[in-house]
């Protein structure tokens, strides 16, 4: 499978630790949640389910930064506990292949184009929305729940 036409980019780690130091100041938008169900909660920076009994930190993320009609925050989790940045960049993260919605946008944060992913291959969807020179970047979201999962840039 080709992997060469696009790059993962998993939540950056200062913001994964913002978020740690922001439940540790009990900000009011920060919850701490004890994970009881698999497949409930993605950590956005290792691009893993969080498992039952773990701890993880629900807060408001801005996907798509304020200023724009596109402008987008919504609720994320992270690991409350560190954990490593999900780093195999040139591949398709295997605990998300299914049930997600792809939204490509241009350079100006207009959706241009958008596909369900749920049974299909991912990578041939990516490369497939790539093929589109005004695709800036693809944004890989919850088909159900809509929360911002992970972005993916051109390789
Ligand atoms: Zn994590």
């Amino acid at each position: 499978m080709k992997t060469s036409s696009f790059h993962i980019v998993p939540l950056p780690t200062k913001i994964a630790d913002a978020a740690r130091r922001g439940v540790s100041a009990a900000a009011a938008d920060h919850a701490l949640i004890t994970v009881d169900s698999p497949g409930s909660s993605p950590c956005r920076h290792c691009l893993r389910w969080a498992q039952p009994g773990e701890r993880v930190i629900l807060f408001p993320y801005a996907a798509i930064p304020s200023g724009q009609p596109y402008s987008e925050t919504g609720p994320i989790f992270v690991h409350a506990n560190d954990c490593q940045r999900y780093s195999a960049t040139n591949e398709y993260p295997t605990e998300f292949r299914n049930g997600r919605v792809f939204r490509a946008y241009d350079s100006n944060y207009k959706i241009i184009d958008a596909e369900i992913v749920d049974g299909s291959e991912p990578e041939a969807v990516l490369q497939s929305l790539f093929q589109n020179p005004d695709t800036a970047f693809v944004d890989v979201r919850s088909a159900t729940h809509g929360c911002f999962t992970f972005r993916v840039q051109r390789a």
